[in-house]
């Protein structure tokens, strides 16, 4: 029996989670759960599992949470608010695991502490690598726990290097299924819409990672990731566009060898694949059939950056390090989160997120610890949404 914490509880992956607990009551129990604000999931979710605690980012909403749960007479569930009882959440001494579903740099801190108290991490939140995988890395290793990627391109190019020397590993081939504008020209991307971009051709995931991948920057924040999960640099690090998201990534070794993971697109099976490590659990899925349609043309082409700048700049950000990775991700999540609100345009994205990291890139500095990233993750957000208020 392992006991989880799940941060992010209501949302995409937080619910896949959940039914992996479901399906799996004597291996797994839900001993924390987090949320920002949707404390309407998150009360459902009280009753279901009955974790000891749980934490609403938003103070007011927690409130309204704890009264709720007054006429719940064998709910004995502990109501915690804000970053602090996000933190108590990750660091709760029964919890063996913490399942990180949280989106964006609010995850980094959770992260930090919950490692600093011994916890394996199974990792869905990229942006806190991104941010913070300098910090985050040497942690992992100093406290000697178990840093299990959930992100389905890392399970897979984790899954193949299982057994292989590290020395061994030539390049790694992430695949990405290119969004839901994939062969667009530029002129054809002024017009997009939100509704638009919303609709992912493969994969149903929440808001923010969804534009994300409409844009190109998903997978640009997911070749850092990689480079800091496996140790490589970002230029060893391949984006190959594959639409049938049925590869889900590959890892060519020194004797030319490539190994490929492969599956439907579903989050259930890396999440599970993180759980049970390192042991395997039972098949939750449909069965792979080879001889589907949809599995068994499978095609390979480049990315447009021509088109996609952001990837670029996510390339040249993992090459130049210090905190500019950091800088790159929260203009993202400010000019993603205006492009979600109406406030501004698809190409206004890449261009709030290329002039604040202009801006940004003399005071570039390396050695940083976590109040400073977490310092310039903040002033990066505020400069974007300056940008965009203009
Ligand atoms: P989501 O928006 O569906 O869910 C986010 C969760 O975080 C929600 O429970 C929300 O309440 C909570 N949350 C948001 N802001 C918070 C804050 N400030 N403090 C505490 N909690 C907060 O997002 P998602 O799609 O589940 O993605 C979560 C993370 O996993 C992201 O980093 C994403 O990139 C990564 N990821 C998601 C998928 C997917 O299929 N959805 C795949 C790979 C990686
Ligand atoms: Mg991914």
């Amino acid at each position: 029996m392992r006991n989880i914490s799940v941060l992010g509880s209501t949302g995409s992956i937080g619910t896949q989670t959940l039914e992996v607990i479901r399906q799996n009551p004597d291996d797994f129990k839900a001993v924390t759960l987090t949320c920002g604000s949707n404390i309407d999931l998150l009360y459902e979710q009280i009753l279901e599992f009955k974790p000891l605690a749980v934490s609403v980012n938003d103070e007011k909403k927690a409130l309204e949470l704890k009264d709720r749960l007054k006429n719940t007479a064998d709910i004995k569930t502990e109501v915690l608010s804000g970053e602090q009882g996000v933190i108590d959440c990750a660091t709760i001494p029964e919890a063996d695991t913490v399942l990180g579903a949280i989106v964006g740099v609010a995850g980094l801190k959770p992260t930090y502490e919950a490692i600093l108290k011994g916890k394996d991490i199974a990792l869905a939140n990229k942006e806190t690598l991104v941010a913070g995988g300098d910090i985050i890395m040497p942690l992992v290793k100093k406290m000697g726990v178990e840093l299990l990627p959930v992100d389905s391109e890392h399970c897979a190019i984790w899954q193949c290097l299982w057994g292989e020397k590290k020395e061994n590993l030539d390049r790694i081939l992430i695949t990405a299924s290119g969004g839901p504008f994939r062969g667009y020209s530029r002129d054809q991307l002024k017009d997009v819409t939100c509704e638009n971009a919303l609709n992912h051709p493969t994969w149903k995931m929440g808001g923010k990672i969804t534009i994300d991948s409409s844009t190109m920057m998903n997978k640009g924040l997911e070749v850092i990731e990689a480079s800091h999960l496996f140790g490589v640099e970002v230029d060893r690090v391949d984006v190959v566009v594959h639409p049938q998201s049925v590869i889900h990534s590959m890892i060519r070794l020194r004797d030319g060898s490539v190994l490929a993971q492969m599956g439907k697109p579903s989050m259930i099976l890396p999440i599970m694949v993180a759980l049970y490590f390192p042991d395997r659990g039972p098949r939750l899925l449909e069965e792979f059939d080879p001889f589907d349609p949809k599995c068994c043309n499978l095609t390979f082409e480049k990315c447009d950056t021509s088109v996609f700048g952001l990837l670029d700049l996510a390339y040249e950000a993992g090459r130049i390090k210090g905190f500019m990775p950091c800088v790159l991700n929260a203009a993202n999540e400010a000019a993603v989160g205006a492009f979600l609100n109406g406030k501004i345009g698809f190409l206004d994205i890449e261009d709030t997120v290329r002039k604040v990291y202009e801006e940004f890139l003399p005071r570039n500095r390396s050695d940083n610890d976590l109040d400073d990233i977490l310092g310039i993750s903040r002033e990066a957000f505020v400069r974007a949404g300056e940008l965009i208020g203009k």
